[in-house]
């Protein structure tokens, strides 16, 4: 492939010493090399950042029309990013290619984003202002479901904050973000952006790192911890999007085949590798029957292969691990007396493909039921009542989002507003856009992205406070 996949350090490409093996998940072979980064390499992109941070931060303008301009180069090489995630990610190009060009609608948005500046006094004794500063250097670090697009959800906030970024992607998913590193080097002054690659200790180094302020991390529950723990000892702000284990409330007056597909599509986007998919669906007694058939039929239907082929609707698995973590999720609900209604297992053959599967007769307390499968597999739970099926909703540490389906919205409204969730949805669910805020309750995260709130995580408020005695 003659993409440039070398780390960008101080806007330029950094030799890599070492490199590790990019898996395609289509095939298990190793498909490409990236960089793994020294310590020095680490210590060079803190430094270039850090160097770069007081041109940045005072040159407003300049930062609007290089984020419009990263929009552009989304846009016109959609197809060239959507090759390179396909590759290492599994899915689908049609889907890869809206990913960019949802990264380019990002950078848009967040061009045009104003910072305010309020005042809240104004008498004879002073003018007060409430005003927004950059907090410094960026740590990013991004995980492997939605490589370019989260990475930008960081990226384009912070740097039209002020702020200068180091960017760390997933080990599994590297490639695309090197890529905008390499093609945003004749857009960002040098420094403003650097892009390094390497394992989680690479993370680890980051967090513990004396230079970033701020550390805006995407990942699981287990790795958050981690994070919120190093950022602690040097006060390091912190933005931590984490794991979800999203419930789908069916009402009693739902029509099962008119909600079947739109259930179907957002519990199997990506493979079911989104951190706000349906993760459990739970049902009335007699909705149950139709409602498992209507979804059994779409998962059999479902065209699964190589992403890069003509019609596939759903690609691999990403990686191994989690590959053998849905079929460990999978065979433990089928050994305690849950039917597989459609698919229950791998598909033979190379790559990490499995079975979109169905779950039927699974309840709470199965394990693929209380955790965060992240995969094609998806439980579908009975329900005795609204209250029942709220009170199991609610029954976790996860709390990201939510949705309630039924003909009368009203109500299914006031029945997700009780949802303890960051994004409670109404006959909808991961309808997902720039200018919502997007965060979690409970162990689901600290802080949101997206909208004002979203880039406001990257400032500290300042009060700048003039007396006029
Ligand atoms: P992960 O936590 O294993 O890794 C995420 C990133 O953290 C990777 O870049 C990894 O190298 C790095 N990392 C690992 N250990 C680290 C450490 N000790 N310190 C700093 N960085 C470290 O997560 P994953 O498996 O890549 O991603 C899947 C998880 O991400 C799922 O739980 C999913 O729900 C969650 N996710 C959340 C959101 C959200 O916005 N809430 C979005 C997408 C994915």
């Amino acid at each position: 492939m003659p993409e440039d996949f070398s780390m960008t350090i101080g806007g330029r490409a950094a030799d890599a010493t070492a490199t590790f093996g990019v898996i395609d998940p289509a095939t298990g072979e190793v498909a490409e090399r990236a960089p793994d980064a020294s310590p020095a390499q680490l210590d060079a992109a803190m430094s270039a950042a850090e160097a770069a941070y007081p041109g940045w931060r005072g040159d407003e303008a300049a930062r609007r029309e290089a984020l419009l301009a990263a929009a552009d180069i989304m846009f016109a090489r959609s197809e060239e990013f959507g090759r390179v995630l396909t590759l290492e990610q599994g899915k689908p190009l049609r889907d890869a290619i809206r990913e960019v060009v949802g990264a380019g609608v990002w950078l848009r948005y967040f061009a045009g984003l104003e910072l305010p500046r309020e005042v809240i006094q104004d008498d004879a004794a002073a003018l007060v202002e409430v005003v927004r500063r950059p907090m410094g250097v960026v740590a990013a670090i991004t995980p492997w479901n939605y490589p370019l697009l989260l990475a930008v959800w960081k990226l384009a906030p912070a740097l039209l904050a002020g702020n200068t970024v180091v960017l760390k992607p997933s080990p599994f998913t590297p490639l695309s973000s090197l890529m905008l590193g390499a093609a945003l080097r004749d857009v960002l002054p040098p420094g403003v952006l650097n892009v390094v690659s390497g394992g989680d200790a690479l993370g680890a180094a980051m967090t513990a790192h004396d230079v970033p302020r701020k550390i805006s991390f995407t990942g699981s529950v287990a790795t958050g911890r981690r994070v919120a723990a190093a950022a602690a000892p040097d006060l390091k702000r912190v933005t931590l999007e984490l794991g979800g284990n999203d419930p789908a409330i069916v009402l009693d007056d739902a029509d099962p085949a008119a909600v079947a597909d739109r259930l179907f599509a957002a519990a199997f986007q990506n493979n079911g590798q989104v951190c706000s998919a349906i993760k459990r669906v739970y049902v009335p007694d007699a909705l149950y029957a139709d409602l498992v058939d209507a979804l059994a039929e779409r998962a059999r239907a479902a065209r699964i292969g190589n992403g890069m082929d003509d019609g596939v609707q759903y690609g691999p698995i990403n990686n191994r691990p989690q590959y053998e973590r849905v079929g460990e999720l999978v065979a433990d609900a089928l050994a305690g007396g849950a039917r597989a209604a459609a698919g229950g297992r791998p598909v033979d053959g190379p790559g990490y493909f499995f079975a979109p599967t169905i779950l039927a007769d699974v309840d709470d307390g199965a394990r693929i039921v209380d955790e965060e499968q992240f995969g094609p597999a998806l439980p579908i739970v009975r329900y005795a009542g609204v209250e029942d099926a709220l009170a199991r909703a609610n029954g976790t540490h996860f709390g990201l989002s939510g949705s309630v389906w039924g003909a009368d919205a009203d109500r299914a409204a006031e029945i997700a507003g009780r949802l303890e969730c960051g994004t409670a949805w109404v006959n909808t669910h991961l309808a997902l856009a720039p200018h919502q805020p997007f965060g979690g309750f409970k162990h689901s995260g600290v802080g949101v992205e997206n909208g004002p709130w979203g880039l406001y995580g990257f400032t500290e408020l300042q009060v700048v406070h003039r007396s006029k005695n």
